[in-house]
């Protein structure tokens, strides 16, 4: 029987403002759509943070036992910069200061987030649509808005009309606005805007003839808006009304709320069950963001090359020091609590390598089946990592026990005992086995015994052995870097 049926999983939803118990639309099955980035520059370690909060409900969740369609989509146009109508689109701004084609830059940046998720061990999602691949889709959403009275065209592009649409629905019910307020608070159109309302917003722009991202359709050569896609590739992949949709809490408004306001006007339902929210990874109790330079790479964690960086910290560690924090509580991130979290992440690793030598014995002295219900009730309950991991420790210390044979576990126990930590550490919080790190570490040793032969032997002078050793790290990728510390290399 898969676990669904015996666990009881709720889940905080932002519509509601609660935690609610989810009751998936198709029983055993669970679809399930996360905004993905937009390739214009490399991810940051807010950006993974985000995607590292839904790899592990989408992980906890095939864990137990449904099937998940995951749809995870890279927006490669239509994102313009300041989240605003006017203005230029991310990533032709990028291909215009880089002198290279759009699409060079889309390869470019998928190609480094595709290599970071799998440096930090994230599962593929089931898909992952481009919003250039669904341009006939979102033409075909946009006629329906115009048809159902809700959109409108002026000079070649077309809008969606906010205050129309809240005369039937709801138009701020994600995010807790009204219209009135938001017109209150905003700006009069100053008579250069097409649209109607400030409030209201593209669904699809007229391109200016430099524009070089522009597709045909019915009102103009041009390009997508930003939330237009999301409607268009989570629908087409997971239907009209599916289970799940994820995202940063930045993205709740204006995007999310324009999600819901075009696929109510598009099909008259809402599109959504449970709509989840991640919360911000800040440096320096502020928000990581690309356009403020306020954040810290992932390829620098991993190489210690950040100036706020004592060292260098593996991905399992990195992961560790996420999940230790609840995804919907901001996580601010520092040298100080990366070290400690990696202090903790190292216990917990050895107590797994321990775990595999202990024996069973004749009868049980712990309670294994109560602690294995309270490392469930706390991913039951929004999925609530820091509360797992805290069980988790609660495993290393009965792991100590056996060790030292102040506890007995009979054998049946054992194996319930040792699948279940294994399933949370590895399955479900995605840690990476010790042997793998091992294998950094071994490599990390064998480099730096290299570089002390090096030293002697230019030491001694024979320079053609130093220069031999460097030239076949090189041809091994492994760069050596002489500074005033000492060398250092970089893999
Ligand atoms: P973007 O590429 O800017 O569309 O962002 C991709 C994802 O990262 C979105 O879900 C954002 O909400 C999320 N995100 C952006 N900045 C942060 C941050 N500092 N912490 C956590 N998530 C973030
Ligand atoms: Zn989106």
């Amino acid at each position: 029987m898969p676990l669904f049926k015996t666990q009881t999983l709720k889940i905080y939803n932002s519509l509601s403002g609660e935690k609610e118990v989810f009751t998936p639309i198709h029983e055993g099955n669970v679809g399930m759509y996360v905004c993905g980035p937009t390739v214009y520059s490399n991810v940051h370690l807010g950006n993974v943070r985000t995607f590292m909060s839904f790899d592990v409900i989408f992980r906890y969740l095939k864990h137990l036992g449904y099937k998940v369609r995951y749809v995870r989509n890279i927006t490669d146009v239509g994102h313009i910069v300041d989240d605003v109508d006017e203005g230029e689109d991310k990533i032709a701004k990028k291909a215009r200061v880089e002198q290279l084609e759009p699409m060079e830059i889309v390869q470019r940046y998928t190609v480094d987030f595709h290599h970071i998720l799998k440096e930090f061990n994230f599962l593929s999602p089931s898909i992952e649509p481009t919003a250039t691949g669904h341009i006939i889709e979102q033409i075909e959403i946009v006629k329906k808005i115009i048809d159902n009275g809700i959109g409108y065209e002026a000079n070649g592009s077309v809008y969606f009309d906010v205050v129309k649409f809240n005369e039937t629905n709801h138009y701020g019910k994600l995010s807790g606005r009204n219209i009135e307020d938001m017109l209150a608070n905003t700006r009069d159109l100053d008579g250069q805007s097409d649209k109607r309302n400030s409030q209201d917003f593209a669904l699809w722009k007229k391109a200016e003839p430099q524009h070089i991202m522009r597709w045909p359709s019915p009102w103009s050569e041009g390009f997508p808006g930003w939330h237009l896609e999301c409607t268009a590739m989570s629908t087409k992949y997971l239907g009209n009304h599916f289970d799940i949709h994820g995202g940063g809490m930045d993205l709740k408004f204006p995007h999310h709320e324009c999600e819901i306001a075009q696929n109510e006007a598009c099909t008259g339902q809402t599109p959504v069950n449970y709509w989840m929210h991640a919360n911000m990874l800040t440096l320096n109790g502020k928000k990581m963001a690309k356009s403020t330079g306020n954040n810290i790479l992932p390829g620098e964690i991993l190489s210690g090359e950040n100036d706020i960086l004592s060292k260098a910290f593996s991905p399992s560690v990195t992961r560790f020091f996420m999940l230790q924090a609840h995804y919907r509580s901001i996580l601010d991130f520092s040298d100080d609590a990366i070290v400690a979290a990696e202090k903790g992440h190292n216990r917990l690793m050895e107590a797994m390598q321990g775990l595999l030598e202990i024996e069973a014995g004749a009868a049980s002295t712990l309670d294994i089946e109560t602690w294995k219900k309270a490392c469930y009730d706390a991913m039951n309950d929004d999925f609530n990592s820091p509360i797992l991991i805290a069980h988790l420790f609660e495993g290393v210390r009965y792991i100590n026990l056996l060790k030292d044979n102040s506890a007995t576990l009979s054998a049946a126990d054992l194996k319930v005992f040792t699948a279940t930590m294994q399933a949370f550490v590895f399955d479900v919080l995605g840690l990476l086995e010790k042997e793998n790190e091992n294998q950094n570490g071994k490599l990390e040793g064998v480099v730096n015994m290299l570089i002390g032969m090096r030293n002697e032997a230019r030491a001694n002078k024979d320079f053609a052995m130093s220069d031999q050793i460097r030239d076949q790290l090189i041809t091994l990728g492994i760069q050596l870097k002489d500074g005033k510390e000492g060398t250092s290399f970089s893999l």
